[in-house]
């Protein structure tokens, strides 16, 4: 069972706030101010295609971190993107375009619901990246491609802009880097990335979460495609420039050995931001994936994020070396895929 029914925010994820981190005093209204700021400029303009297996640098091996922080930039420059919002639409045109020209199959998961505050018809689209689509063993890589409607758990200034530079824009960074490794990489699955939306469109208490996954996850129950997803991996909040991401307790009791095993290939990459301990209970879209879908599925989300909800979730508070660090994982585990336990 998940934790006692959760309050507001809680409801969608979280047993307790994140602890708050310090920022040094040496960044502010100091001379030395400029000792800093050139070496962050020096340390941003170095060569930033990262070889991801020691030093062995092949072309399948090597993510562009520059890269994938521009995307990232790119994606909170449209500004918020909540369901049904032009933000939103114009983020999808992004996505679209972007993995329609690296070659992957693109389609559309579309369905309406009510307005959580006018009732009025809000049109959701899951959107899912396929990537050698004729395999019928696939693993989904999935994340939710919405931003909150406002930071409400911003202190002064809850009802400010919200960018969801690492709450939204993220995960969906990380895939459209990861995106120009897919064709030379060599997956032992066919593999989908999936955008969900609708994740949070809420406003107040009770409002609900996660109807993208939902949807997607009945839709794959209720009408079963000819392939079979073996598992699911989730990336949430993944691009925090001090990552650190735990074993999430709802994938440790819902998807135990996979859990393990995108851990294990932390550990054989030598990703050390993978901590390999329970920590936080968190609801999130790999619970319908779990529950409905019948996916295993587990969540990889740095629950410590300070800026969580605020709007100081910003670019700046992410890193092109974070999304970095969680592509190596995956792409190492993409291409060791547990065998999957028949019944
Ligand atoms: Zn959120």
């Amino acid at each position: 069972m998940t934790k006692p029914a959760p309050q507001n925010e809680s409801q969608k994820r979280g047993d307790k706030d994140p602890p708050r981190r310090r920022v040094p005093t040496w960044l502010f209204g100091s001379s030395m101010v400029l000792v800093p700021i050139v070496m962050l400029t020096l340390a941003f303009n170095l060569p930033t295609q990262e070889t991801l297996e020691g030093d062995e640098k092949t072309s399948s091996t090597v993510f562009n971190s520059r890269r994938a922080s521009d995307y990232l930039l790119k994606i909170c420059r449209i500004g918020p993107r909540p369901s049904g919002s032009a933000g939103m639409a114009e983020q999808q045109k992004l996505i679209t375009k972007h993995f329609t020209d690296l070659g992957a199959d693109v389609r559309y998961q579309p369905f309406d619901v009510a307005h959580p505050l006018t009732g009025s018809p809000v049109r959701m689209t899951n959107i899912v990246v396929s990537w050698n689509p004729e395999a019928k063993e696939r693993v989904v890589l999935c994340c939710h491609y919405d931003t909150r409607p406002f930071p409400d758990r911003d202190f002064y200034n809850p009802r400010g802009k919200f960018v969801g530079a690492n709450d939204g824009a993220s995960g969906v960074a990380l895939f459209m880097e990861l995106g120009h490794r897919m064709k030379q990489l060599k997956p032992t699955f066919g593999v989908d990335f999936i955008f969900f939306d609708g994740e949070e469109l809420v406003y107040r208490k009770g409002d609900k979460y996660f109807w993208g996954s939902e949807y997607f996850a009945k839709q794959y129950r209720d009408n079963p495609p000819p392939y079979k997803y073996h598992y699911g991996i989730l990336v949430d909040m993944i691009g925090d420039r001090r990552l650190t991401i735990f074993m999430e307790r709802n994938s440790l009791r819902l998807a135990p050995n996979l859990t393990r095993s995108v851990f294990e290939a932390a550990k054989k990459v030598r990703v050390r931001e993978f901590i390999p301990r329970a920590k936080h209970e968190v609801r999130d879209d790999h619970l319908a994936l779990n529950e409905i879908a019948r996916i295993p599925c587990c969540d990889l989300i740095d629950f410590d994020y300070k800026y969580w909800h605020t709007t100081r979730d910003v670019p700046s508070q992410c890193s092109g070396g974070s999304l970095m660090k969680v592509a190596k994982v995956l792409m190492e585990w993409l291409e060791n895929v547990p065998q999957p336990i028949r019944p």
